[in-house]
C-alpha cells in the first residue's frame, strides 16, 4: 500500500521539534509552569534550569526533584500539572508582552515538504499534544498539516518519542519503514541523539541556544544556521 503516489519505501518522515526549531515562544512555557509549580508544590523550583530539549513532564519531575519533592509526590501530582499548565500556557502564548514569533524559513519548508509525494511531515517535541498544537496555532501554522507525531504527552523520556513516530507511521502508510527514511529536525543536543535507537538521522539548526559546531558534535547528520535556505534543508533531509 502507498499514499501520494510514490512507494512507500522511498518516503521521508521528517519530525519537526517545535520550540527553538519552528518557533520561538519567549518564555511562555516557563511562564506557565513555573506559575502552576508555585500553586500545587508551593514552589517553582530552581528559576534557571534548562527546558529545551526537554518533555514537559520531564521538566516538572527534574524541578521537583530538585526541590526536594520524591516521584511518588509528584506523580500523584502530574495531570493535575498539566491540565492547569495547557490552561496557563494558552494565556500566556497570547501575553502582550511576549509574542511568539515564528522562525523565518519555516513556512517555505513547511510548503515545499508538503508539495513532495516522497516527504511525509510530522512533529517530535516535548510539548504535551494540546500545547504543542497551541502554539503553532498562535505563529499561524495548522498543526493539520503534521501527520506522523510524536508529543510529550505520549512519553516523558525523549528517546521513547522516535518509536511512537515511527508506529504511528506504520499506521497511516500501512507498512514499516526502516529507521534511515525518519529526519529529526531540532535545535538541541537532546534532538540530535534520541532518534539513534531506530536509526534516524538528525538536522541541527541553530535558531535555539546551541550553535551549528555544538549540534554537529553530537552527532547531526547535517546542520543549518537556520531554515531560511529552503531547497539546501530539502537536500539534507532526502539524502
Ligand atoms: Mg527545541
Amino acid at each position: 500500500m502507498s499514499i501520494g503516489g510514490t512507494s512507500n519505501a522511498t518516503k521521508t518522515v521528517v519530525l519537526f521539534d517545535i520550540d527553538g526549531t519552528i518557533l520561538w515562544s519567549d518564555g511562555a512555557g516557563r511562564r506557565a509552569v513555573h506559575k502552576v509549580l508555585e500553586e500545587v508544590f508551593g514552589t517553582t523550583g530552581p528559576a534557571n534550569h534548562r527546558f529545551d530539549g526537554k518533555t514537559d513532564k520531564q521538566i516538572v519531575r527534574e524541578l521537583m526533584n530538585i526541590a526536594g519533592h520524591s516521584d511518588e509526590h509528584i506523580d500523584a501530582r502530574m495531570e493535575q500539572v498539566m491540565e492547569r499548565y495547557l490552561e496557563e500556557l494558552r494565556e500566556e502564548l497570547r501575553h502582550p508582552d511576549h509574542p511568539p514569533q515564528r522562525f523565518g524559513g519555516v513556512l517555505e519548508l513547511l510548503d515545499a515538504l508538503e508539495a513532495r509525494d516522497d516527504v511525509v511531515l510530522g512533529l517530535l517535541t516535548g510539548n504535551l499534544e494540546e500545547g504543542a498544537h497551541e502554539k503553532l496555532r498562535v505563529v499561524g501554522i495548522d498543526p493539520t498539516r503534521f501527520r506522523v507525531n510524536a508529543y510529550g504527552s505520549d512519553a516523558e523520556h525523549r528517546p521513547d518519542l522516535p518509536p511512537v513516530a515511527r508506529q504511528r507511521a506504520c499506521e497511516l502508510l500501512g507498512e514499516s519503514l526502516p529507521g534511515e527514511r525518519f529526519v529529526v529536525i531540532g535545535d538541541t543536543p537532546n534532538d540530535m541523539t534520541c532518534g539513534r535507537g531506530i536509526g534516524a538521522r538528525a538536522i541541527g539548526v541553530a535558531t535555539g541556544r546551541y550553535s551549528t559546531a555544538e549540534l554537529a558534535s553530537h552527532g547531526a547528520y547535517a546542520v543549518f544556521e537556520n531554515l531560511h535556505d529552503t531547497d539546501a534543508v530539502v537536500r539534507a533531509i532526502i539524502g
